[in-house]
């Protein structure tokens, strides 16, 4: 398939704001694409090569795509540089310079979707001395053979810029269109969730069907999507809310981790894919030594143990012990213990589908329970009381609060979905009215006074799941010490964007724009309707979207979240509905 097909795909998408539009085209542009080149088609959707948990991204330096642009294009540097300047899209750039030497009408070779493959993936994989030099050279070659178009989409590509709307959801939602029906969309999600591979499953739907689909299970090396939990406000709503009895966990503060343990090999993932067992080989080979299976997939939380006292720190320690440099230092240091909550696989035997207790009994007659591999603490509650009682003690052993999870027939492992199989409940709920919100940083205003010549605050915003689209809640000026202050351009400036990122929806205007990727924890006093903000915009009532008020930056960075899995726009709409209800009067 040519590569022209697929950008003016993009394109198409691009220019649409509706999500049914958006999936209509891509249902079509699936059918008649390539069913050997569907998978990689879906993935440059996305812009990407593979799915995030296969280690690499493509994030190429703008210096370098503008000497790219410049080389192909015949334009002489400072050309190039000033365009960018003056319209901050390297994609517009790259477009209008491939138009001008199109018109010159100088012969080039067409380019297809396995070239350009070939070519990013050269991009992506480029190490060493002569990286720069190579990468440049592959990405003029492709942008040689490119129309105007295609120049675009290869340049917000490369650069890691690449946002036309096709959003995990939708394009399931078109797979659902143009392969199957929609009765058949959950069973296309589950595998998804399962396997956290959208081509994977594109791919399988396309040469298989819903047959082939169905069949798609867990397997070891391929990181599931993580179960998540509900927040209510108080024990007596969730032991309600629970049908009176439940069990309850105590909710560690730490890093969660889901272990594929291997015969030979043990694989860690963070919540956000990420392989991190390089940060924790301590935990690795303990789970391999401790497991009774030959293949399984566990979660645990990895929580930091102060060595002298053995006592559980707070979650900041983990976060040190993964940027340190000395690994055999800090796994002295910095002790981690791994404490087990779920089973999702067993030699051979998928777990997500069976009650939990089940999976919790054969999560722990499946190890050697003991030093460093340890199960959660966990009490069942049969009423509001108890489950009060059960909070004190989580909090006196120095828990962020509880876990509750329901016994009920059908707890199965939810890959990927936030229900109320699961619902936590936290110390600072008995604070604040709400939950803390991580949320993803879209832009900064320049601080005056004292923050003069650095950011002052920050605009924040939730991301909504449905349209893929991140949506402002508050503007963060309180919560940053002088270090924080002093870190943020480090933080931040690489993510800069000349004008508002195609993905963020906003009306208040930072004096600078960021690509949503930096995701920090923040408190706030309350949740209102707000006239400037646009999450939720016209949802509960017309012109007025929801906003945070006293919003304040905890001091976390929370970095093992990805800007996709910040707080999103229904949690806070279902947050303000709790806070309503408080409010009036009908809860205790
Ligand atoms: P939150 O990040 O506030 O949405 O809370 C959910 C997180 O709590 C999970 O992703 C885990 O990292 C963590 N957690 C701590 N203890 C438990 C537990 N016993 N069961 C499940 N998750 C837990």
């Amino acid at each position: 398939m040519l590569y022209s097909d697929l950008a003016e795909t993009f394109d198409r998408l691009e220019s649409t704001g509706s999500r049914l539009e958006m999936t209509s085209i891509l249902a079509e542009f699936f059918r008649r694409a390539d069913k050997a080149e569907l998978r990689s088609i879906v993935y440059l959707s996305q812009g990407k090569l593979h799915p995030d948990f296969v280690p690499g991204v493509l994030g190429m330096a703008d210096r370098l795509v503008m000497k790219a642009i410049a080389k192909a294009s015949g334009n002489p540097d400072d050309k190039v540089e000033k365009l960018t300047v003056e319209t901050g899209d390297l994609g517009q750039v790259a477009e209008a310079m491939i138009s001008r030497k199109k018109q010159m009408a100088l012969f080039s070779e067409e380019l297809t979707v396995a070239r350009v493959v070939k070519g990013l993936t050269t991009i992506e994989n480029a190490e060493g001395k002569d990286s720069q030099d190579v990468k440049q050279k592959t990405l003029a070659g492709l942008l040689h053979d490119s129309g105007p178009l295609e120049a675009r989409y290869l340049c917000r590509t490369v650069t890691g810029r690449m946002r036309v709307g096709a959003a995990d959801m939708t394009i399931l939602d078109a797979l659902a269109e143009a392969f199957a029906t929609k009765e058949d969309r959950p069973t296309i999600e589950r595998a998804f969730n399962v396997t956290c591979d959208i081509g994977l499953v594109a791919e399988t739907i396309a040469n298989g069907g819903m047959d082939a689909v169905l069949a798609i299970g867990v397997k070891v090396g391929s990181p599931v999507k993580v179960m998540l939990a509900e927040r209510l406000p108080s024990i007596a709503e969730v032991v309600e809310k629970m049908g009176g009895r439940c069990a309850m966990e105590y909710k560690y503060d730490g890093i969660r981790v889901q272990a594929h343990i291997g015969r030979d090999s043990v694989k860690l993932y963070s919540r956000r894919l990420e392989d991190l067992t390089s940060n924790f080989p301590d935990i690795a080979e303990a789970l391999r030594a401790r497991c009774r299976h030959g293949e399984a997939i566990i979660e645990g939380e990895c929580v930091a143990v102060d060595p002298e006292t053995g006592y559980m720190l707070p979650f900041q320690n983990v976060t040190h012990r993964r940027k340190k440099h000395g690994m055999d230092e800090a796994v002295r240091d910095v002790p981690v213990r791994i404490f087990m909550f779920d089973m999702l696989y067993a030699d051979g035997r998928d777990w997500t589908s069976e009650p939990y207790l089940d999976r919790r009994a054969a999560l722990e007659s499946g190890f050697e329970i003991g030093d460093n591999v340890q199960m959660t603490t966990m009490r069942m509650v049969g009423s509001p009381e108890e489950g009060e009682d059960f909070f004190a003690s989580a909090i006196g052993a120095r828990c962020e609060g509880i876990m509750a999870k329901s016994v009920a027939p059908d707890s199965v492992y939810r890959a990927g979905s936030r229900g109320f199989l699961w619902i936590k409940y936290k110390k600072d709920y008995q604070q604040a009215l709400t939950d803390s919100f991580d949320l993803a940083v879209v832009g900064a205003f320049y601080g005056m006074g004292k923050r003069a010549g650095r950011y002052g605050a920050l605009l924040m915003a939730a991301y909504d799941n449905e349209t893929g689209r991140f949506e402002t809640v508050c503007k963060l000026g309180t919560g940053f010490d002088d270090a924080f202050l002093d870190a943020m351009p480090a933080l931040l400036d690489g993510t800069l964007s000349e004008t508002r990122p195609s993905s963020v929806d906003a009306e208040m205007v930072p004096d600078v724009w960021f690509d949503p990727a930096v995701v920090l924890e923040v408190v706030a006093a309350e949740i209102t309707l707000s006239p400037i903000h646009t999450a939720a915009k016209d949802v509960l009532k017309e012109g007025a979207g929801l906003g945070i008020r006293f919003p304040r930056f905890t001091g976390r960075v929370r970095d093992d979240k990805t800007p996709e899995q910040c707080t999103t726009v229904s949690e806070i709409v279902e947050m303000y509905g709790m806070q309503v209800h408080d409010s009036d009067g009908l809860s205790e």
